[in-house]
């Protein structure tokens, strides 16, 4: 099954999130997740890897829960 940006994805805590980014080489994708994390899963989201059109945000405070969190998943 071929994926797409814009198609539902499960994040890491098994909710139902978008995919919002997907590699050239369709290894990893990047999902979206509306529901709470815990600053310890945020941990686990990668930023930095992520390629020039997908840009780091500027650092907000930290609140303990966090919505639309960006998750980079290999496949
Ligand atoms: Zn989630």
């Amino acid at each position: 099954m071929e994926l797409k940006v814009g198609d539902s994805y499960d994040c890491p805590e098994g909710h139902k999130a978008k995919i919002v980014w997907i590699s050239e080489d369709k290894k990893a994708i990047a999902v979206r997740c509306p529901e709470k994390h815990s600053e310890k899963e945020l941990k686990k989201a990668d930023y930095k890897k992520s390629t020039q059109s997908y840009k780091r945000r500027p650092t907000k405070e930290r609140k303990k829960y966090a919505r639309n969190v960006v998750f980079l998943i290999k496949i």
